[in-house]
């Protein structure tokens, strides 16, 4: 299911988790462009949002109550949810990741 040579599969396996349930994982992004900057990886190994179909629909349905109960863990009431899919959108690492962005302050780089 992982992808030798994927960094976020590496992050995945052995990486610092904020929170980890049910195939998911919760990182704070090592170059934050807010102040609460978290990235939720889900330990499938999918290229971008545009294969979110290859997820079953259960795990599909888990991966999105894993984004909203990061932030809810966080302390954030209001955020953002992004996903960059392709490199003309923005997306570095190519595996599916959902950025989740709070905190006040503004959001660098995403405006
Ligand atoms: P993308 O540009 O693909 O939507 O998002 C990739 C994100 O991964 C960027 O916000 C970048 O700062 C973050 N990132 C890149 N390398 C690492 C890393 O080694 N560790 C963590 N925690 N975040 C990373
Ligand atoms: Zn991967």
């Amino acid at each position: 299911m992982s992808q030798p040579e994927c960094l976020f599969c590496t992050l995945v396996a052995e990486g610092e988790h904020m929170r980890e349930a049910d195939g998911f994982v919760a990182v704070a992004d090592i170059n934050p462009k807010a102040p609460v900057h978290l990235l939720v990886l889900p330990e499938r190994h999918v290229d971008s949002f545009r294969e979110v179909g290859e997820f079953p629909v259960e795990e599909a349905k888990r991966m999105l109550e894993f984004v909203a109960e990061t932030a809810r863990e966080a302390g954030l009431d209001d955020y953002r949810v992004i996903v960059n899919v392709g490199p003309g959108a923005g997306q570095t690492v190519f595996h599916l990741h959902w950025h989740v962005l709070g905190g006040g302050g503004g959001l660098r780089g995403f405006e």
